[in-house]
């Protein structure tokens, strides 16, 4: 490299990340070679991001009112919906179908989150499936730690161009990739459709007292840095926090608190397990907003063919919860010793439960386990699904 382009270096830098910031395809030196860079946050290219939660502080002058403040939480479920339902479990995953028009409408709807375009939300996600928790994993809590897996990571200027060779299902659309490309259009307009909502509502509405700031600042900079905090969570506390029902060969967990902020996205080791069902809780009292969403658009006809969590699944995480339950009783009886009777009810109560839920699924009866000799071992039936 000559003096001259060492000296003009910088500009380059930080000419490209601005470009980046309309074209996030613009890579003069092609975006293979920036994945294949070492981690290394690209602050220019993160202006827009930190402008983001920096926005949030414009309460200061903006104050607030029920109203933007209500806008803010159901604007927050809105588009964590989005998120959950339409990014993760649509293009990520395909757990369900819809029409070419609908599947626009979607992405949009997408949009919104400012999470990016879809085909990068969708390759990135499935790489995490990939590679969970191993190396390459990039926003693994257990590689990288928990800030680099909850926010460093999307900072990191390999992590910013799409790969679409790993989603060639979706390249196929010539409007996604325009999105993907130009992945600041949707969250631009729906700014600026804050600010004009809010501003026409301080001129024909004057006792919900907001203006066009304060929905600015509520709507879009309050509302989506904590749905950006909210779906990070998955990244980070989903491999830490909560239960392993089934044991994936990476480290996510089932939580119901991380279900409540994501709409059902907190039963991570089931999705780990079985990543094509449309539902992520796959029991009846796992709670999943997000499911039931997608059962009640399936009734409008803009989404159909939901796809169900196999019994052979279902069978497993029963068999690993009864062995969970009998663990339990085990580790009470040599904590408490005066309980030991428990050891000899609880699991035959849980065998029992199994069986009636199986015999409720028409489940194939499952072969006799010794219950205290195999206590943490999970039986994997003939013909389950391979490890997502
Ligand atoms: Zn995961
Ligand atoms: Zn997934």
């Amino acid at each position: 490299m000559s003096l001259s382009q060492s000296a003009l270096r910088p500009f380059r830098v930080v000419s490209t990340a601005v470009v980046q910031w309309f074209d996030a395809d613009y890579a003069p030196q092609g975006p293979e070679k920036m994945r294949q860079e070492p981690d290394r946050v690209d602050w220019v290219r993160c202006i827009p991001f930190i402008i983001l939660h920096l926005g949030c502080l414009g309460v200061i002058w903006t104050g607030a009112s029920p109203f933007a403040v209500w806008m803010a939480v159901g604007l927050y479920f809105v588009r964590m919906f989005a998120v959950t339902g339409i990014y993760h479990r649509y293009f990520s995953h395909k757990t369900y179908s819809t029409s070419r028009l609908g599947q626009f409408l979607l992405a949009l709807w997408g949009g919104t989150t400012v999470q990016r375009g879809p085909l990068w939300w969708a390759y990135h996600h499935r790489h995490h499936h990939q590679h969970s928790d191993e190396a390459e994993d990039a926003h693994s809590p257990h590689v990288h730690g928990f800030w680099w897996s909850h926010i460093g990571w999307i900072t990191s200027r390999r992590n910013f161009p799409t790969d679409y060779s790993t989603v060639r299902d979706l390249t196929k659309f010539p409007e996604l990739v325009f999105l993907n490309r130009f992945d600041a259009i949707v969250p631009l307009a729906f700014a600026f459709g804050m600010f004009g909502l809010g501003h026409l509502l301080g001129a024909h509405a004057p006792g919900l007292h907001t203006n066009g700031w304060q929905m600015l600042v509520w709507g879009f900079f309050i509302s989506t840095t904590f749905l950006f905090h909210g779906t990070s969570c998955i990244n980070s506390m989903a491999h830490l926090m909560g239960k392993r029902r089934f044991k994936t060969e990476d480290d996510s967990r089932n939580s119901l608190i991380l279900a409540f902020i994501t709409l059902g996205e907190g039963w991570h080791n089931n999705h780990h397990r079985y990543m094509s069902a449309t539902r992520n809780g796959f029991y009846w009292w796992e709670i999943d907003p997000t499911y039931y969403a997608l059962k009640g658009l399936s009734w409008t006809g803009l989404i159909w063919g939901l796809k169900a969590v196999p019994k052979t699944v279902l069978a497993e995480g029963e068999i690993a919860d009864h062995h969970a339950s009998v663990a339990a009783a085990h580790r009470a009886t040599q904590v408490h010793p005066e309980y030991a009777t428990l050891r000899r009810v609880v699991p035959a109560a849980a065998a029992i439960a199994v069986a009636t839920v199986n015999a409720a699924h028409g489940v194939k009866p499952l072969p006799p386990i010794g219950v205290h000799a195999q206590v943490t071992e999970t039986q994997k039936p003939a013909g389950a699904s391979p490890e997502s």
